[in-house]
């Protein structure tokens, strides 16, 4: 079968590989679309020939391997985090919280084998690409950031970063009726949430004066959440300074070492801080309902290609100039 490989040094290309054979407890599953996650570029940048990435997918069932609820031909969607199943946090539902965690195998490919309790089969009325989006990171992420984080329609939010996960919270969030102001450096992304997504205001992450602008827009009081979606230490910092006295600080983006002033940026504020990884399977029912209110996750999406043209989708994302791509196998 068809399956992408990570060349090294920016590098792709898809090869010939044996299809996988569903082990206990997994299914095989044709894929019909699989969405590039932004994790994939370390893969994509660092050196060294890498079987291909690919998580985020939803595809026909093709040999259910006698897992007890589906069939051949069920469509699915796929939860990316898989837990033993039987600690307390699996037991409790908070897979991501187990201490054995495992991930899909490599959906960029014609083929793959997910365990069947984490597929979630999507209703008639949830197409492919909206299914891939609410089964994966891009609205997965950003809805669960907003149960966690807590949000109304009087709110006034910034989001750091407009990557695909920005960009699935700057839509969702739009949606919930909050008004969005987008920070990043792209000037493709910042309009693109602007024209598209229903972001209120965006501010330019490369010129200075990024949280004294964030004040001006916000009557000077700061905004009432501030949203880390970047990865990088400096927006961390510049969600302290930013948000407003007893506002909340919501952190998605993944690094290692960040700073911020705990006087000025939380004690005297008195914010409250959320950290927040995948959503939960029991989250995807909510999601599938907003969808069916008129949420449009696909909105996101800038780019649809086959597989064979993966290249130019990992380029479009190195270079900041899409929203969320997705491969066609
Ligand atoms: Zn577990």
């Amino acid at each position: 079968m068809k399956s992408l490989q990570f060349l090294g040094d920016s590098r792709v290309a898809v090869v010939d590989i044996p299809r996988p054979k569903p082990g206990p407890g997994q299914m095989l599953v044709k894929v019909v679309v699989s969405a590039l996650c932004g994790s994939e570029m370390h893969s994509f940048y660092s050196p060294g020939v890498k079987p291909g990435g690919g998580h985020e997918f939803a595809g026909v069932v093709e040999d259910p391997n006698g897992q007890a609820g589906f069939s051949k031909g069920d469509r699915v969607a796929v939860h990316v985090v898989t837990g033993c199943g039987v600690c307390r946090h699996c037991r409790a539902g908070n897979e991501i919280f187990c201490e054995t965690l495992a991930f899909p195998p490599n959906s960029h490919s014609e083929y793959s084998t997910p365990w069947a309790h984490h597929c979630l089969k999507l209703p008639d009325d949830i197409d492919w690409e909206t299914g891939v989006l609410i089964g994966g990171d891009a609205m997965g992420v950003a809805y669960h950031l907003s149960r966690r984080v807590g949000v109304n329609a009087h709110d006034t939010v910034a989001v750091f970063g407009l990557g695909p996960i920005g960009l699935g919270i700057v839509s969702l969030w739009s949606f919930l009726g909050a008004r969005v102001i987008g920070v990043d450096f792209s000037a493709w992304r910042r309009e693109f949430a602007e024209k598209k997504l229903g972001c209120w205001k965006t501010v330019d992450a490369g010129k200075k004066g990024v949280v004294d602008k964030l004040r001006k827009l916000t009557g000077r009081e700061g905004p009432d959440i501030c949203l880390e979606a970047t990865g990088k230490p400096a927006p961390v910092t510049q969600c302290f300074e930013a948000v407003r006295k007893g506002g909340k600080i919501g952190i998605v983006g993944e690094q290692g070492q960040a700073t911020f002033n705990p006087s000025d940026g939380l004690i005297h504020k008195e914010v409250n801080v959320y950290g927040a990884w995948y959503f939960r399977l029991q989250e995807f029912p909510g999601m599938v309902e907003l969808c069916r209110r008129g949420l449009k996750p696909k909105q996101v999406i800038t780019h649809r290609l086959p597989l064979e043209e993966a290249q130019k989708g990992y380029d479009l994302m190195a270079a900041q100039q899409c929203g969320k791509v997705v491969f066609r196998p």
